[in-house]
């Protein structure tokens, strides 16, 4: 049985508030056993000692490695000996939830190497059920004690939320799921006075109404957000000059 499990499958009775709270401990507890028992854990050597970092000084270095990148001043990787240090467990310093626009990679513009960063990425950088999960486990189980939703200029998602908005566009197959996701930050920035044009003020909302589902994400988030072991912030990244903005 999945230890998630655990609780829900003790009987068929629906479970009282209290109960439903001492499921969820459990549920959260039998996590951070998993990862013990499974070898992720790093309670006793993490792998890379320099990511076991506070909210703020993980977001220090991210955009110290954004600077590096745009000043094309990045450190010198050696992945071979990384990789190694890495067969056994990992404890990445933040999570991105990215666009999965080519042209922005979360390891690049932060010059960092694996083992780093959490990365999950959907067209339009909006949280669906799925990357929440994966992000839960990253702060669950990996510990990482920041979050950041990486947005860019001239977006192909929200641009495409904006084209659905203005001109009533239409998209075929799965392709409209990522304009219905998008459309509340399109309607809201439309519905408000906004700097620049729709595209690039929704851009920004979508950012941020996507900082705040994480931070009231319950339960996992929003508890390590309430206990200040976690940040989640918003960040810009700027196509033509690799730039992240943090918004
Ligand atoms: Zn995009």
């Amino acid at each position: 049985m999945c230890k998630l499990c655990i609780g829900s499958a003790s009987g068929n009775q629906p479970a009282s508030p209290s109960r439903r709270a001492a499921i969820g401990m459990m549920g959260a507890l039998s996590l951070l056993g998993l990862s013990a028992a499974a070898g992720v854990a790093y309670a006793k050597s993490p792998p890379k000692p320099e990511n076991v970092l506070s909210p703020d000084q993980a977001l220090k270095r991210m955009m110290e490695g954004n600077e590096r990148y745009t000043s094309g001043k990045t450190k010198s990787r050696s992945v071979a000996s990384t990789r190694a240090v890495l067969a056994g467990g990992q404890n990445p310093y933040a999570s991105v939830l990215s666009c999965a626009d080519s042209r922005v990679a979360p390891e690049l513009c932060f010059d960092e190497e694996i083992g780093d960063l959490f990365v999950t990425r959907v067209a339009g950088n909006y949280v669906t059920s799925d990357i929440l999960a994966s992000l839960e486990y990253g702060v669950a189980v990996l510990n990482t004690p920041l979050i950041m939703v990486l947005g860019h200029t001239s977006c192909g998602a929200v641009s495409a939320a904006v084209s659905a908005f203005e001109k009533q566009t239409e998209f075929p197959g799965h392709i409209q799921n990522i304009v219905t996701e998008l459309m509340p930050a399109v309607r809201a920035t439309a519905a408000e006075p906004h700097q620049g044009t729709l595209l690039q003020a929704a851009t920004i909302k979508n950012i941020k109404q996507n900082v705040q589902r994480l931070q009231e994400a319950t339960p996992i988030l929003s508890r390590a957000v309430q206990a200040g072991k976690i940040k989640v912030v918003g960040g810009l990244y700027h196509l033509d000059t690799g730039d992240v903005e943090l918004v």
